[in-house]
């Protein structure tokens, strides 16, 4: 699978991280008071926006494969991108299958 290209939107007002996610979704996060923001897509596909993206996103699904019976392997990965004029860390987890 190639690498997503993430790229800013905004909505209401705020900037966020969104991707084309190839279902009718603009799945969009931003980075909260409390740490990375994320979206988890109706299609399955997740990605957290923030410092501390990739931990987040690893947090997440390891809690997700404990406390459910059938998880996708997820394929991962990390980059960056600049959001409100910053170097934003961005982790996704895209299914395999
Ligand atoms: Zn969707
Ligand atoms: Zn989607």
């Amino acid at each position: 699978m190639a690498a997503p290209e993430f790229i800013t939107v905004t909505k209401d007002g705020a900037e966020g991280v969104t991707y084309v996610c190839g279902c009718p979704c603009e799945p969009t996060a931003a980075p909260t008071a409390e740490g990375p923001g994320m979206e988890h897509c109706c299609c399955g596909k997740v990605h957290f926006v923030g410092a501390g993206a990739t931990s987040a996103l690893g947090n997440y699904l390891d809690e997700r494969a404990a406390r459910r019976k059938r998880e996708p392997r997820y394929e991962r990965g990390a980059t960056s991108v600049t959001l409100a004029g910053k170097p934003t860390e961005v982790a996704w987890a895209f299914p395999i299958d």
